[in-house]
């Protein structure tokens, strides 16, 4: 997808023949006819999740039992615990009203590779004990003076049973049948704890904080997506898509109840719910542009088959793309090094999207040299020292695949677009809340998706669209739907 902003442009055109990378911007290159196809082939598989009553459609669109929207007003304390790809944080969070959030006191810890493929009860262990810490760090505010501003769960004058009402953003697929009841289904970036599969997380959190005498209740489950929108919309009213694009992609919108067939019961019900989509696991080839290389990465991922769309796009990933392409090049066209395979490179997954990211921000070749460098961790590949132009040519392929991310991000946001009938039906501004680190953080991204929505949609839709960085989506959503849904939960327990 050629940008005018790219350094990619540098490349002669006239040169196919010396250039190999030429063929490969090619392969990458999503033209408008191909990005059409992939739109419509999410919207076809929209339509497929809601009314699916078969394995193949269960995992996707999965309905949220969010059906309310904050206004804005809601104000109070309310505990969070964010799960993501590769963070933990757990906070309390001040709705202050007006669309005003403080994060009182946060927690945060980085989940280990080790941890991912481990015990599921060391992992909620692990994950109680932040809980324990951030009430410990809240005591003194939260026992002299905002006791009552905390949500507890019995009610407030039930001193024995006081217990301190949480919401779980979970970024991974969860198979919810109410806002506090969800089974966990198969989690990707790189997690297979043990026996997962099919548990009941408000359950195996419940279980830890008793084990670790927490006295706090999960009183709502939220994929990370519904938890972006809400958040959002806390601050930009009429917001109509939460898109994720971090370590992991998805996509929540709000779905007229009944269209989510598979809800059953519902066929009458023109009010919506928060629908999370699942776009992750997307990506039937006969749409989805896959490359060689994207296949490549794919049969050696731990979950084959898993998460097509995701594989392209996404932080967990984008770094192992550009891996795979500079082994081929240097293999077959010593492209780089002079031939000279780097040790670390060899491995699979050591280049990461953080580096490419580093690559790609700073300005001059030599702070290129210095960051290869100290990704290389040694000065000389074999007898060959890397030289500015190797630096130039490695940007280049980062340049290809993280601008090919860019445009899936943009077709990913153009379906949930289409689906709302928001272009049709008025002149309001279509809002959409953006979470995720590789959006947020990686240089040019917010541009290029920007770009790529404009040239699909034209200046006159583009211009009502409105993309807004939703940062801390999952500490705020998770305290909002616990807010909006305490009463029930008050009723339930
Ligand atoms: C998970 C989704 C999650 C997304 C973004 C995907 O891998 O399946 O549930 O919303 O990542 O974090
Ligand atoms: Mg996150």
């Amino acid at each position: 997808y050629s940008n005018h902003h790219d350094s990619s442009k540098q490349i002669d055109n006239n040169n196919k023949d010396v250039d190999p990378l030429l063929t490969i911007r090619d392969e990458f290159n999503i033209d408008t006819e191909k990005f059409k196809a992939i739109v419509n082939g999410f919207n076809e598989e929209c339509e497929h999740g809601l009314n699916a009553t078969s394995a193949s459609g269960l995992a996707t669109m999965i309905p949220s039992y969010v059906t309310r929207m904050p206004t804005g007003q809601e104000k109070g304390t309310f505990l969070a615990l964010d799960l993501g790809g590769s963070n933990l944080r757990v906070s309390a969070v001040d709705l202050l009203g007006d669309g005003q959030v403080h994060v009182v006191t946060e927690i945060r810890r980085t989940v280990s590779d080790e941890q991912r493929i481990g015990s599921t009860t060391d992992f909620f262990d692990w994950m109680a004990d932040s809980v324990k810490e951030l009430l410990d760090n809240l005591s003194p505010h939260y026992h002299h003076q905002q006791q009552e501003d905390i949500v507890l769960v019995n009610g407030k004058h039930n001193q024995k049973q006081q217990s301190v009402a949480m919401g779980v953003c979970w970024s991974f697929p969860l198979d919810q049948t109410g806002i506090c009841d969800g089974k966990i289904l198969r989690m990707g970036k790189g997690f297979t704890l043990d026996n997962i599969d099919g548990q009941d997380l408000a359950n195996l959190f419940h279980d830890a904080f008793q084990r670790k005498d927490i006295n706090v209740t999960v009183t709502a489950l939220l994929n990370d997506t519904v938890g972006t929108l809400v958040a959002h919309a806390y601050s930009n009213p009429g917001a109509c898509v939460g898109f994720i694009h971090g370590t992991g992609v998805n996509a929540a919108y709000p779905e007229k109840q009944s269209r989510i067939v598979k809800k059953g019961d519902d066929s009458e019900n023109d009010n919506i719910m928060l629908v999370n989509t699942e776009i992750d696991i997307f990506g039937n080839p006969d749409y989805l542009p896959l490359t060689r290389f994207d296949k490549a990465l794919d049969a050696h991922h731990s979950q084959p088959g898993f998460q097509a769309y995701e594989k392209m796009m996404a932080g967990g990933y984008l770094g192992e793309l550009v891996r795979l392409i500079a082994i081929e090049l240097i293999t077959d066209d010593q492209y780089l090094f002079n031939g000279n395979i780097p040790e670390r490179l060899k491995k699979p997954w050591s280049f990461t999207t953080a580096t490419m990211s580093n690559l790609e921000k700073v300005e001059t070749d030599e702070e290129k040299l210095a960051i290869f460098g100290e990704w290389l961790e040694t000065d000389c590949i074999n007898d060959y020292v890397p030289t500015i132009e190797d630096m130039i040519r490695l940007s280049h392929i980062c340049c290809i695949v993280s601008s090919r991310a860019a445009v899936l991000v943009a077709a990913g946001i153009a379906a949930m677009i289409e689906r709302q009938n928001v272009i049709i039906t008025s002149d309001d501004p279509i809002i959409i809340g953006v979470n995720g680190s590789t959006f947020e953080k990686y240089p040019n991204m917010q541009q290029r998706v920007n770009e790529a929505l404009r040239r699909y949609f034209g200046d006159i839709i583009f211009q009502r669209i409105r993309l807004g960085v939703a940062r801390d989506g999952g500490s705020i959503g998770g305290a909002l739907v616990a807010m909006l849904y305490s009463q029930s939960a008050n009723d339930k327990w």
